[in-house]
């Protein structure tokens, strides 16, 4: 824990490599720094005086210059469907408060954790309540591996052994290719396995459409990738999701089809919110078939979770099923995602943190900055 006094490097911040060079930078070896992995990611210990291994002078040093901090907890919900909630705080270096949420969904044979990139988004998607907050900052990387890290603390293991974490999905709060060289990182952190060690199709990074940042990833990282289409036209799109003004469906279709040849991935999920009357209709089922057939890709089907003064309501359970059936019909495999956690305000875009002295930026006509961080 820090004082308050100086600034402490926050080890869950570091991937591997960086691990084994701020080892070296205190004199020590690179194999001190997979050490500090194992405790850390292994054996999940939270404190320097826990690791018998390390020497004396090394832990002591450690407590002068590192820190273990997870994201403090302001509230926790369970769900009747076993869903957990935490809103967790994301202070602002001025000391005032905001929160972000992280949602851990239990399903039979895994678990998954849908964490948050940024502090409110700036993309302002018609449907979204972290959108309609607008946005405050982005996520550090340790605040970002903080937040799993705080989920298997709090879950604990199985009598079995067996971890509660099998997936994660990038899914919560914020826009994670618009906070790239923070999320890029940690993303590492839960590949790799030295630490979270989890198989590239159990991370999933969902976007609205950043283009750029997506052939970017594909240089960079192999994990599932989802991208949230939600309207098959672009007139459409441009009014639900307004990043698509900047990068239209063609440009996008076409970075996601790239980021599968260049990471020789399987297929691409597209999210598809449904909104009633708006993009529910049998048109917009043919249009969307027409843009995916013949494509690796998988659509899911998400009904709209309402939230105060979003204008929308969720589609008819018809409307949805006739949907799917359509596209399946199709050979585009569709899907119907299952809301939990209802009952706790935890399904998705509803996931409404608390964000102050927002920067609101929209997307008008006129393209203005989005705060896209490189
Ligand atoms: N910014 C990223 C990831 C976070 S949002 C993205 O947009 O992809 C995760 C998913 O929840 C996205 O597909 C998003 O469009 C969807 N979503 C947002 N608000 C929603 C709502 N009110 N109901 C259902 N899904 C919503
Ligand atoms: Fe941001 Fe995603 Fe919400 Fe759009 S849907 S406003 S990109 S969090």
């Amino acid at each position: 824990m820090t004082d308050g006094t100086q600034e402490r490097i926050n080890l869950l911040g570091l991937a591997p490599a960086e691990m084994e060079a701020f080892a070296v930078g205190l004199g020590e070896k690179a194999f001190r720094g997979r050490q500090l992995l194992t405790w850390l990611y292994k054996r999940r210990t939270g404190d320097f005086d826990g690791m018998t291994d390390l020497g004396k002078n090394f832990r002591a040093r450690l407590a002068e210059v590192a820190e273990i901090r997870m994201p403090q907890i302001v509230s926790e919900h369970v769900s009747a469907d076993g869903t957990r909630k935490w809103l967790l705080r994301a202070g602002r270096s001025d000391g005032r408060e905001q929160a972000i949420e992280t949602v851990f969904i239990p399903e039979l044979g895994r678990g998954t954790l849908c964490i948050s990139s940024q502090v409110g988004c700036a993309l302002d998607c018609a449907f979204c309540s972290t959108g309609a907050q607008g946005f405050n900052r982005n996520l550090t990387t340790a605040e970002i591996v903080g937040q799993v890290w705080l989920a298997n603390d709090r879950l604990g293991v199985a009598a079995d052994g067996a971890r509660a974490i099998t997936n994660i999905v990038l899914m919560g709060m914020g826009e994670p290719l618009a906070n790239y060289k923070n999320v890029l990182p940690a993303m590492r952190i839960f590949l790799d396995d030295r630490c979270f060690d989890l198989s590239r199709r159990r991370v999933t990074l969902s976007t609205s459409g950043l283009v750029p940042q997506i052939y970017r990833l594909a240089e960079d990282i192999n994990v599932a990738l989802a991208v949230s289409l939600h309207a098959p036209n672009d007139e459409l799109r441009n009014q639900l999701v307004p990043i698509n003004r900047r990068h239209p469906i063609a440009e996008l279709l076409q970075a996601c089809w790239h980021y599968l040849d260049a990471q020789n991935g399987r297929s691409i999920t597209f999210e598809y919110v449904m909104l009633d009357g708006v993009n529910d209709q049998p048109e917009h089922a043919r249009q969307l078939a027409a843009l995916l057939k013949g494509h690796d890709a998988k659509v899911n089907l998400i009904p709209f979770n309402p939230f105060a003064g979003s204008g929308f309501r969720r589609s008819a359970p018809q409307a949805i099923g006739y949907f799917r059936d359509y596209l399946n019909g199709r050979g585009v495999t569709a899907t119907v995602r299952r809301t939990r956690g209802d009952d706790i305000d935890a399904a998705c875009g509803q996931l409404a943190g608390r964000v102050h002295d927002r920067t609101t930026v929209r997307l008008g006509s006129k393209m203005v900055s989005i705060g896209v961080e490189a």
